[in-house]
């Protein structure tokens, strides 16, 4: 039997009731497929604050790195809100992501058709579906660029750089390209090299990646025709690559069109099989331990934690296939819920997909 060690960090608020239908639904899983998950849970955000007086403790972190994946539901709420921004809960992510090398974020944004009603976009737009996938660079350009701030003349200024290694757009391009062979073999490099030396430089790279994949169809846009094209019509996107900054603004666009953030997962990746999984959204303070929240995108997390670090895509299409079923049926969260289906909490939502697999 093959076995996998993950870490498992709830966090806070709602991150403590999903996290726990989706072990539930890998344990299953395990079963089915002859795969043993050992689950170690660690803290981390606002409930290591409280215990530890640090977001990210030492502990935590060390244990995730070694782990084979970690499995994490959100950190944050009102209670430490007024921390100095070093010390609150969200820093945790940027020490787990810095801290485990994880440069790739992936992003896919779906609309499943029973879902059409819940998107914000004209039916005509949605009709033609969306199902694409951001991919965005997590751990360089201008969020970890040089910055200061400084006084000319008696007036302040603040500066925050764009840089990027040859080498770093190189990876993100491979993950990308990577990920397009196995969906649509689209890529949409998306940039400002109208503009920007760093973008450009980021277009002569991937055009050069693309040489190692001919079956992927490559094309090139600028940022801000990108923001409109999202919501003009989504359908032509596969895969976007993008810099973190940018991925980090379309990424959160592409989630909204899709009208139903709690249902969208996420990646964030490095070169060996090695990942952490968690669904795009916050701690949801206002409904969290009320059985409220909708579990799927956290155990749609997990089959992409099946898919990218456990080899396992089988498996990962069993739940996808069970989310979608129980979809079918006329059960929904409030935060999907619409006139005439049968409203759940959260546990109950769980214990159906589960049924299904
Ligand atoms: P949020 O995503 O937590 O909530 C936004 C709205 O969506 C709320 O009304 C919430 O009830 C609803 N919602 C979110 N997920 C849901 C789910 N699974 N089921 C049903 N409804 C859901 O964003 P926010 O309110 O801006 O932030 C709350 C806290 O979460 C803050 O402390 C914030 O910093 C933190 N946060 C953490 C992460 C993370 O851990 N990755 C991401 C975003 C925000």
């Amino acid at each position: 039997m093959k076995e996998y060690k993950v870490s498992v960090i709830p966090g806070d608020g709602i991150g403590v009731d999903i996290t726990e239908q989706a072990i539930k639904v890998l344990e299953k899983i395990g079963g089915k497929y002859g795969t043993k998950f050992n689950f170690t849970t660690l803290k981390a955000g606002g409930c290591a604050i409280d215990e530890f007086g640090t977001p990210l403790p030492e502990a935590t972190l060390e244990e995730c790195k070694k782990s084979d994946a970690v499995f994490l539901g959100a950190v944050g709420g009102p209670k430490w809100d007024t921390l100095p921004g070093n010390q609150r809960p969200e820093k945790a992510l940027m020490g787990l992501r810095g801290g485990l090398g994880l440069y790739a974020n992936l992003r896919p944004a779906k609309v499943y058709n029973i879902l059409k009603s819940a998107s914000p976009l004209k039916e005509a737009i949605i009709d033609k579906g969306i199902d694409l996938l951001v991919v965005r660079e997590l751990t360089g350009g201008i969020y970890f660029g040089e910055r200061g701030r400084g006084a000319e003349e008696d007036v302040n200024y603040a500066y925050d750089t764009e840089k990027y290694n040859v080498e770093e757009i190189k990876r993100i391009a491979h993950v990308a390209f990577k990920a397009a062979m196995k969906r649509n073999k689209k890529v949409t490099s998306v940039d400002k090299a109208n503009i920007l030396e760093s973008s450009r430089l980021w277009r002569e790279t991937v055009v050069e990646v693309a040489k190692e994949y001919p079956e992927v169809e490559l094309n090139h846009l600028y940022v801000d025709n990108t923001a409109m094209q999202l919501v003009r019509d989504p359908s032509q996107f596969d895969v976007i690559l993008t810099s973190n900054i940018f991925g980090d603004i379309l990424s959160d666009e592409a989630s909204m069109i899709t009208g139903s953030i709690g249902m969208l997962p996420s990646a964030s990746l490095r070169n060996d099989s090695f990942g952490m999984y968690e669904p795009i959204h916050g701690s949801a303070p206002d409904i969290a331990g009320k059985d409220l929240a909708n579990p799927l995108a956290q155990i749609l997390s997990a089959a992409m934690m099946l898919e990218y670090s456990f080899n396992m895509s089988e498996a990962a299409r069993d739940i996808e296939n069970a989310v979608e079923k129980v979809l079918e049926k006329g059960y929904r969260t409030g935060d999907i819920y619409t006139e005439g289906m049968k409203k759940v909490g959260t546990k109950e939502m769980g214990k159906l997909v589960l049924e299904e697999i």
